[in-house]
């Protein structure tokens, strides 16, 4: 699996989502972007994005969302989820 910036597949339509967090208690101050990638392989078949978090241009953590069924999921890994 690769993954590519959308940006890189559709160009100028794409949209970047930031926002800016000041004083959380849980997090640093700044600005977080939220870059969503896609996978390129024509040989797969994942269906999800990885969407990365980038703090201040620094990349600190990565959102791992498929939009299918669990069962599709399940179906794709080769077996039920339940028997892991
Ligand atoms: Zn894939």
């Amino acid at each position: 699996m690769e993954f590519i910036p959308a940006g890189e597949i559709i160009g100028e339509a794409h949209q970047v989502r930031t926002v800016k967090i000041k004083q959380s208690p849980q997090l640093p101050d700044g600005e977080y972007s939220f870059v969503d990638t896609y996978c390129v392989d024509p040989e797969c078949d994942c269906r999800k994005t990885m969407i990365q978090v980038m703090h201040n241009g620094k990349l600190v953590s990565v959102i791992n969302y498929g939009w299918e069924s669990a069962t599709f999921y399940e179906n794709w890994m080769g077996g039920s989820s339940k028997n892991i």
